[in-house]
């Protein structure tokens, strides 16, 4: 860069870069639900040239569980890190868990939170239980509160609520996406690389933090740090698909 502001679709990609992709709000539009995202035309094509361009070194690291990113990216199995990291697939097949789950016990109690509060989506993901209140905006705090004070149990003490996009989400302590990417960055494909993180919400800048501990670049989608960004996920998607000419312009060069 010569000093100039240079906004993020103009940064070329270069081969010895390891992607690592938040899916929702960087790759995918959010949606009223979890459910209700949809996976554009192209997408899973512009992924699977982009990891070709990249040898391979491209994951998508998410909130969501491996099978549910399986599920929504099928028949693609890219290399993960689910549930924040809690998950981890280097490679296709099932994922490893970096931590014990959840007892039965101690999500029921979590979940305890959410009675009455009408409109709150209470996704139990095993690993982590994620409360979101995209369709009632107005029990943010109220909810907050709730699950604070169920934290506060002595067989809880273990697990933190952080925030996200309309989501408060509570998961094991010292798990977040930036030590996701330290451990996928220790094996090949992606050892030896430059980590870029593409991330929208809060929880992707322990993600920024650990590509930036390895030496690495944080993209931020919107106004997720100051600075220049991309404008949302039509753009990283446009991006992604113009990422393996740019690899082959440079080889060609
Ligand atoms: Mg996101």
């Amino acid at each position: 860069m010569d000093g100039m502001a240079t906004t993020i679709p103009e940064l070329i990609p270069r081969r010895d870069w390891a992607l690592f992709l938040d899916i929702d709000g960087t790759l995918l539009d959010l949606a009223e639900t979890p459910n209700a995202v949809v996976v554009p035309e192209g997408l899973l094509t512009a992924l699977v040239r982009a990891a070709k361009a990249l040898d391979g070194a491209l994951a998508l690291v998410s909130g969501r569980a491996v099978a549910d990113i399986d599920a929504l990216f099928h028949p693609l199995q890219l290399p993960a890190a689910g549930i924040h990291g809690f998950e981890l697939r280097p490679k296709s097949g099932p994922p490893r868990r970096v931590a014990a789950l959840m007892t039965p016990a101690q999500r029921e109690r979590l979940i305890t939170a959410a009675i009455g509060l009408k409109g709150v989506i209470v996704e139990d993901k095993a690993g982590a239980v994620a409360f979101h209140y995209r369709l009632a905006s107005d029990v943010r705090e109220v909810l907050a509160r709730r699950i604070e004070a169920v934290l506060e149990e002595d067989d809880l003490k273990e697990f933190d609520m952080r925030p996200g996009k309309m989501i408060w989400e509570v998961r094991r302590n010292g798990i977040d996406k930036g030590k996701a990417v330290e451990a996928l960055m220790a094996d090949p494909p992606f050892r030896g690389r430059v980590p870029v993180f593409v991330g929208d919400d809060e929880t992707d800048l322990d993600g920024f933090a650990g590509a930036r501990r390895q030496g690495g670049l944080a993209l931020p989608v919107r106004d997720l740090t100051p600075g220049p960004g991309f404008e949302g996920p039509a753009e990283v998607r446009a991006w992604l698909a113009k990422l393996p000419l740019h690899l082959a312009e440079k080889v060609s060069a």
